[in-house]
């Protein structure tokens, strides 16, 4: 047996739905659109992912020949509906970035050891365009959305590569779209209009980067006003191109088995529980499903104060009150944000009471912001 269809067979074994093999050369077309929207992708340009540096794989790894290339059909079980109203399923599925603790992350071990066996050298840590190597492998095509869809998947699909200094059987592309004539659902059930035109997203307004670059040393962790409202209940991802997506509703109307892991979870996986929750709570049961972006709780429980404030419920008012008193200003500044949202008499005089004690300049704006459109 060849070495590619050594490799092939054994990723299909491990689970993983389709794989497929390029040569590892400069992924140009990239280099050009990142750079032609430098402004707009400043923070990941300069992130340390080094997109730039790594559509350049043989500049990472001056040994590398080939690209392998695989999608994992994250979707195979069901996600609660608790859940998915706010966060997205390839972080329900546990399958993104995930460690070797983690089945997602020891599959890709499993890969990685695979290949050294047969004596390939494996890069470590370089991030390619995974749709477009994919799509270069002709195991995805491009939904106007951007993400990849797998045939007879769909978008709920992760990709992973490896990048090895061994000469393969290369596969033929696909990098088109794949979507039916006239169809632009995911750009207008979009809340925040951040795909502009088919295929381009500004990322600024996409609810992901929102609820996760959002960080101090990132993008800043301030959110405009106007994102907020647009945020809905999202604390973590979002879906909603892909659930509107007529390409993904097979797979969403499917009957799937249960995730008894999800199941138990969300017991007790709540927004007012992520809004006050201690250290351990973040530990035990939100780390466990969100451990790919925000390692500091405070930036989870600013989303779970904007998701609180858009729902507009007057129950979690006193959540928002304990919120209000938290250590972080980040919190308070949010929490200040939701009671305006919701607004009403108790939601008032906790706004009025706190801005009387109030230390911080920006918490102090916050209240008086949400005090004026309340
Ligand atoms: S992920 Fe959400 S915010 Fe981003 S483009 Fe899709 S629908 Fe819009
Ligand atoms: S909603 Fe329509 S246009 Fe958007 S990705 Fe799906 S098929 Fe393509």
């Amino acid at each position: 047996m060849s070495l590619t269809s050594q490799i092939k067979e054994f990723a299909l074994d491990l689970g993983y739905s389709k794989v497929g093999i390029i040569p590892a050369d400069d992924f140009q077309e990239y280099i050009d659109e990142l750079t032609n929207r430098s402004e707009m992708y400043a923070f990941y340009i300069q992130s340390p992912y080094r997109p730039l540096n790594s559509a350049k794989p043989r500049s990472v790894m001056p040994t590398a020949k080939s690209i392998i290339t695989t999608v994992y059909d994250y979707s195979q079980k069901e996600f609660p509906k608790e859940l998915t109203d706010i966060m997205g399923r390839v972080y329900q599925a546990r399958a993104y970035n995930a460690p070797p603790e983690h089945v997602n992350g020891a599959r890709t071990q499993l890969m990685r050891d695979f290949l050294r066996k047969l004596g390939c050298e494996v890069g470590e840590n370089i991030i390619l365009p995974e749709r477009l190597v994919a799509a270069k492998a002709g195991i995805v095509d491009f939904g106007r959305n951007n993400f990849a869809y797998a045939e007879g998947i769909g978008s709920f699909i992760y990709l992973t590569s490896f990048l090895v200094d061994q000469e393969l059987e290369y596969d033929s592309p696909t990098v088109e779209v794949g979507c039916p004539k006239g169809c632009s659902a995911c750009m207008k059930a979009c809340p925040t209009q951040a795909i502009y035109e088919p295929n381009k997203l500004n990322p600024s307004r996409c609810i992901p980067f929102n609820t996760f670059f959002t960080q101090d040393g990132m993008a800043g962790s301030y959110i405009q006003p106007e994102i907020r409202e647009k945020m809905g209940t999202k604390v973590y991802g979002c879906d909603i191109c892909q659930e509107v997506c007529p390409r993904n509703q097979a797979r969403i109307k499917a009957k799937l088995p249960e995730d008894r892991f999800l199941s138990k979870v969300v017991e007790d996986f709540s927004l007012a529980n992520m809004l006050n929750m201690t250290d351990e709570f973040h530990a035990t049961r939100i780390q466990p499903l969100m451990f790919n972006y925000v390692k500091e709780r405070k930036y989870l429980q600013r989303n779970a104060a904007i998701a609180l404030g858009n729902l507009g419920d007057p129950a979690f008012v006193p959540d928002l009150a304990v919120a209000m008193e938290n250590k972080e200003e980040l919190v308070r500044s949010y929490a200040a944000w939701a009671l305006g949202k919701i607004g009403g008499k108790q939601a008032i005089q906790i706004l009025k009471e706190n801005l009387s004690k109030e230390t911080s300049a920006a918490v102090k704006k916050e209240i008086k912001a949400a005090l004026f459109v309340s």
